[in-house]
């Protein structure tokens, strides 16, 4: 079973409009099983569609076609359907009827031009367009000694062909009744590598579920997808993989489908009553951000202290007013503010904010030798944990932030689970 798409329209070889409904009509194939082979993208052009069209039914099982379908002279897609098939355009009352009712609804008198678009290939079907004015067509196509290529055309607006082709199209594709399910599993603090080389064999090619890996300014998510014949096989099929998964990866992952880490460390420390307060310099207040976004914060996230990432940054929340002042740090090391100061910060906020927990993140430096990992601390202050950790910024400070304030969020989840424990 092989498919094929064609995008019809001079717009999009002209370059005015980039292509979009291919590489949505590609994936939405690809998970019902069903593998695209070809994409076509051509002019308004009688002879170059012709061709095309003639090609794609001799080669592939389904095709695809969206485009000129509209009522003016340059949309040929209906008139090169019937002439490929050698059959007439013939006239469906009922989508005229249709078509002359919406005018209708819109205060407006259709056009005499309009009436092409309930004309229809002899022999094909109509597929509904409860969204437009163009009813899209569906035809098989016979082909000597093979079974008939499948073909539909849809309207080019995107909006309109997304409708047409999961309420009348799918429903008539061959596999289109088999069940997708998918969920996402999402980890932090460790790089995709290294998670991918814990999954094992769970993330082979073919597996069903099948199992891929994505990573997102560093959260690294699991997208679990099961194929069956109904959808309580396919989530039984994915519980079983999530718990294979659980397993290998442990308090690695923090949550799934529409969890954030920000959403999680809120809803544990709702749970527990606690409260928390932030002060951070290299992350510009995207932990502040994070957290205070995040649904329930209100009433856990006390605030946030936003400094300054420059060099001459004076860090003072200190009672005494004793500040920490960033060019005074130690000439020999490479960071701006050292571990001891950037734990200091987090206890000096914890206790200016009377919180539970307060995180800290200090200045990203420039590294000393360049191309050498320029670094950070974040530290844990609380009750019972006065934790720092270093952090080594690899990458463009852009990716490094959010590296950095998930790396703190993370930093308190893995506290508040080991003393649950
Ligand atoms: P048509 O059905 O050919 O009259 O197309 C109507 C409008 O839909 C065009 O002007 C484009 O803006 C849009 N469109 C058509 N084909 C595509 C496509 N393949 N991808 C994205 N937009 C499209
Ligand atoms: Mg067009």
């Amino acid at each position: 079973m092989k498919a094929e798409i064609i995008s019809i329209g001079s717009e999009l070889t002209s370059g005015a409009k980039l292509d979009t409904n291919s590489q949505w009509l590609s994936t939405e194939l690809s998970e019902i099983g069903i593998p695209v082979h070809f994409h076509s993208t051509m002019a308004d052009d009688r002879q170059t569609m012709l061709e095309v069209f003639q090609t794609a039914v001799r080669r592939s099982d389904i095709v695809l076609v969206t485009g000129g379908l509209g009522p003016t002279l340059d949309d040929l897609t209906r008139e090169l359907i019937a002439e490929l098939t050698g059959t007439e355009l013939v006239l469906d009352e009922a989508s005229l009827q249709f078509i002359q009712d919406l005018f209708e609804k819109r205060g407006r008198v259709m056009a005499d031009r309009n009436r092409i678009q309930a004309m229809f290939p002899a022999g094909s079907e109509v597929l509904q367009n409860p969204v437009g004015t163009a009813p899209g067509v569906w035809m098989e196509i016979p082909r000597a000694g093979r079974a008939p290529s499948l073909l539909a055309a849809m309207p080019g607006v995107p909006s309109e062909m997304k409708i047409m082709f999961k309420e009348q199209v799918l429903p008539r594709l061959p596999g289109g009744q088999r069940v997708i399910r998918r969920r996402s599993i999402h980890c932090f603090g460790e790089g995709e590598s290294n998670i991918e080389a814990m999954l094992g064999d769970l993330t082979a090619r073919n597996r069903n579920p099948e199992v891929g890996i994505t990573a997102s300014s560093a959260t690294i998510s699991l997208r679990i997808a099961a194929h069956g014949a109904s959808i309580e096989e396919c989530d039984h099929m994915i519980a079983e993989t999530q718990s294979l998964v659980s397993e290998k990866l442990g308090t690695l992952i923090f949550g799934e489908d529409d969890h954030t880490l920000e959403a999680v460390v809120v809803g544990m420390l709702r749970a527990r009553g606690q409260a928390i307060t932030t002060v951070e310099a290299g992350t510009r207040g995207l932990l502040a951000q994070m957290l205070s976004t995040a649904p329930g914060a209100d009433s856990c996230f006390l605030g946030g202290v936003v400094l300054n990432a420059s060099p001459s940054v004076v860090i003072s929340l200190g009672d005494d007013g004793g500040a920490v002042d960033a060019t005074n740090s130690d000439a020999g090391s490479m960071s701006l503010v050292s571990a001891e100061e950037t734990l200091e910060m987090a206890q000096n906020a914890r206790r200016r904010f009377e919180s539970d927990f307060a995180l800290a993140i200090s200045p990203f430096t420039e590294p000393s030798v360049p191309g050498e990992p320029a670094t950070s601390f974040i530290a844990l202050a609380g009750e019972h944990v006065n934790e720092v950790h270093e952090h080594r910024i690899l990458v463009d400070p852009a990716i490094a932030r959010p590296r950095a304030a998930k790396g703190a969020l993370n930093l308190l989840r893995r506290h508040l689970l080991e003393s649950e424990a």
